[in-house]
C-alpha cells in the first residue's frame, strides 16, 4: 500500500540527515545568525547541548509572520530558484534546517526586528504550540530543548554530553576563525568557555591575526607570518605558523573557503608545498588560511554536512596558494627574492661561517605604462602598442622560455655566485660512491650554479645555499643532474636553465610581470612574438 508521508515525518528524515549531534543544531544556528548580519553571537549549551541550547544574536531578527513561517520545510529568505544556487554567498540555503531543528526538539524562539515589539513561538515535534507577542532587542533568540526526545533510535548513539560539548567547541572555535569581525561567547552548563569581542583592526588580516591571539592567547602560534595574495578574482589571506610550529598531525589546520570551513586535501598539500624542505615530510605546519573563490568556479557539495569543496581550476589553485604560502617567509619567488648568499673569500675554505647579503634589489618599474591583456598559462599577453619597440598588435610571450633565457644569462654571467641564496634550514643530501667521487672533483662548478655545498660525511652533503631560479623541492635532483652528466659549463649551463623550469606550467601574475621586466632589461628576444593588427583582422575575416 502506497501511502503519502505527513510533512512531521518528511521532516524527521530530512533531520536524519541534517542534525547529527548537538553540534550540527549550533552549527545551522550560528550560520543563520551569521546570515542575519550579527555582530555578536552567543552560545549556551546545557547538559551537552541534549538538554539545552540556546542562540542568541544581533542580528536582523524576523516579522513575525516570518517567525511562523521559517519553520515550514524550505522556507528560506536566501534563495528565490535554482538559478541563486550558483552565485550563493550565505551560509544556509535549503530552508531545511530549522525545520528539522524543529521536528525532534522543542523549540522557542523569541525575534523582533526593532527593539520592544517581537514575537514568541514555541513549537514541540514540529507543532507550532503557541505564538505570542513578546518583547526583546533586535535580534533573534533559539532554545532549543531534549534534543532527539522523538527520536530514541537517534539518541541511544549519542555520545556522552563531554563529547558533545567538545565537538561544539571545536566547532565554534572554527567559526570564530572564519568571521572574526563577529563576537563569540559560549558557555557549558554556566561555565564561560570561550568569549571573543568583535576583532579590531583595520584590515582583513590584522583582524584574524587579532582573533587568534584572542581565541588561543600565545599557546597556538609563537610567530605569525603573513600570507596574502591575489590574482584574477581569486584571493588569498591567511596567518602562517612558522616551521618551529609545527606538529605531529593536522589539529592545527584551519582552511576556510569563502568563509566556509572546509576540507581539502589539494589545498592542504599545496601549503605544506609552499614551506618546501623547511618541515619534514611527516609533520605538518600550522595555518589559519582563507580563500576567496568565485562562486561559480568551485563544485558545493550541497549536502549541508559534508565540507569538501572541489575546485574547478584545480592546478591554478595548486600554483597560487603554493606561491603565497611560499612568499610568507620573506619571498621565494623564483627570481631573486631570497636572501643572497655569499660565498666566503677563499672558496675552499669552508670552516668560516656564512653570511648572508642584503636582498638584491628590485628591478625598476617600466618606463611605459605597458598594458596586460592577460595570462595564459605560460603565456603573457600584452597590448604591443604600449610596449617599446613594438606595433600595434599583440605581444605574446612564452614565459617559460624567458625563464630559461635569464637562467642561462645569470649562468654565464662573470661572477654568477653572487646570486646564490642561503636556505633558512640546510638541505642533506645522501651520495652514491660514483658521485662522491665526481664531487671532489666538480665542487666548484657547483659554486658557479649558485650552490653552496660542503662534505658532512663521506658519502653525504649538505646544501646551504642554492641558485634562485631553483625551487628548494628541486635542489638535490638539480646536484645529481650536474654530478651525473659528463658535460662541463657552459655546456650543462643550458641544461641546468632548461631543468630549473621544465616544471613550471603556469605563473602568477606578479611573477610574470617581474620576469618580463627582466627580460626586457637584459634585452632578450627570444620566447617573444608579435602579432601585427594586420594578421589579428584577417584571422577574424
Ligand atoms: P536557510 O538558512 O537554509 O534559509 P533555515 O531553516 O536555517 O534555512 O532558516 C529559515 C529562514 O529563517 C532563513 O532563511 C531566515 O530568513 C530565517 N532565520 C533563521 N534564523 C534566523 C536568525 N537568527 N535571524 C534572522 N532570520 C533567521
Ligand atoms: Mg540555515
Amino acid at each position: 500500500m502506497i501511502r503519502v508521508l505527513t510533512e512531521e515525518t518528511i521532516n524527521k528524515i530530512a533531520a536524519g540527515e541534517v542534525i547529527e549531534n548537538p553540534a550540527s543544531v549550533v552549527k545551522e544556528l550560528v550560520e543563520n545568525a551569521i546570515d542575519a548580519g550579527a555582530q555578536s553571537i552567543s552560545i549556551e549549551i546545557k547538559g551537552g547541548g541534549f538538554q539545552l541550547i540556546k542562540i542568541t544574536d544581533d542580528g536582523s531578527g524576523m516579522s513575525s509572520d516570518d517567525a511562523l513561517l521559517c519553520f515550514e520545510r524550505h522556507a528560506t529568505s536566501k534563495i528565490a530558484d535554482i538559478e541563486d544556487l550558483f552565485s550563493l554567498t550565505s551560509m544556509g540555503f535549503r530552508g531545511e534546517a530549522l525545520a528539522s531543528i524543529a521536528s525532534i526538539a522543542r523549540v522557542d524562539l523569541i525575534t523582533a526586528l526593532k527593539e520592544g515589539s517581537g514575537t514568541h513561538v514555541e513549537v514541540e515535534g514540529g507543532k507550532i504550540r503557541s505564538v505570542s507577542p513578546a518583547s526583546r532587542n533586535q535580534g533573534t533568540t533559539f532554545e532549543v530543548r531534549s534534543l532527539f526526545y522523538n527520536v530514541p533510535a537517534r539518541k541511544k548513539f549519542q555520545k556522552q554530553a563531554s563529547a558533545a560539548f567538545a565537538e561544539v567547541h571545536k566547532l565554534v572555535v572554527t567559526l570564530a576563525l572564519a568571521h572574526p569581525e563577529i563576537g563569540f561567547e559560549l558557555t557549558s552548563n554556566e561555565q564561560a568557555v570561550l568569549k571573543v569581542g568583535p576583532a579590531s583592526g583595520a584590515t582583513f588580516l590584522e583582524k584574524l591575526s587579532f582573533r587568534i591571539s584572542d581565541l588561543f592567547q600565545n599557546s597556538f602560534l609563537t610567530t605569525k607570518l603573513q600570507a596574502k595574495g591575489a590574482e584574477r578574482d581569486y584571493n588569498l589571506e591567511g596567518i602562517l605558523g612558522t616551521p618551529a610550529d609545527h606538529r605531529i598531525n593536522r589539529t592545527g589546520q584551519y582552511l576556510f573557503v569563502n568563509r566556509r570551513p572546509i576540507f581539502s586535501p589539494q589545498v592542504t598539500r599545496a601549503i605544506k608545498e609552499g614551506y618546501g624542505q623547511r618541515l619534514n615530510e611527516n609533520r605538518y605546519p600550522i595555518f589559519v588560511l582563507h580563500l576567496n573563490v568565485p562562486p561559480s568556479l568551485l563544485d558545493v557539495n550541497v549536502h549541508p554536512q559534508k565540507k569538501e569543496v572541489r575546485f574547478q581550476e584545480g592546478e591554478f589553485i595548486r600554483q597560487f596558494v603554493k606561491t603565497y604560502v611560499h612568499q610568507a617567509f620573506g619571498g621565494l619567488a623564483p627570481l631573486a627574492e631570497r636572501p643572497a648568499y655569499s660565498f666566503p673569500e677563499h672558496r675552499e675554505s669552508w670552516d668560516m661561517p656564512l653570511t648572508f647579503r642584503e636582498k638584491p634589489q628590485e628591478v625598476s618599474a617600466l618606463t611605459s605604462h605597458e598594458q596586460v591583456i592577460g595570462l595564459f598559462k605560460h603565456y603573457l599577453l600584452l597590448d604591443g602598442s604600449t610596449v617599446n619597440g613594438y606595433q600595434p598588435g599583440i605581444v605574446w610571450v612564452d614565459l617559460q622560455k624567458a625563464q630559461q633565457q635569464l637562467i642561462w644569462h645569470t649562468l654565464n654571467q662573470p661572477q654568477p655566485e653572487a646570486l646564490a641564496q642561503g636556505l633558512l634550514l640546510p638541505l642533506g643530501m645522501e651520495l652514491s660512491s660514483i658521485e662522491a667521487q665526481e664531487f671532489s672533483e666538480r665542487q666548484t662548478e657547483l659554486f658557479r650554479y649558485g650552490f653552496a655545498v660542503q662534505c658532512s660525511g663521506k658519502q653525504s652533503l649538505l646544501i646551504e645555499a642554492i641558485p634562485p631560479f631553483l625551487d628548494e623541492t628541486d635542489a638535490v635532483e638539480a646536484i645529481r643532474l650536474v654530478l651525473q652528466s659528463g658535460e662541463d659549463f657552459p655546456q650543462l649551463s643550458e641544461k641546468v636553465a632548461c631543468f630549473a623550469v621544465r616544471r613550471k606550467k603556469s605563473f602568477m601574475l606578479q611573477e610574470a610581470l617581474t620576469l618580463w621586466r627582466k627580460f626586457k632589461q637584459l634585452d632578450l628576444r627570444e620566447g617573444i612574438t608579435w602579432i601585427g593588427m594586420n594578421a589579428i583582422e584577417n584571422f577574424f575575416k
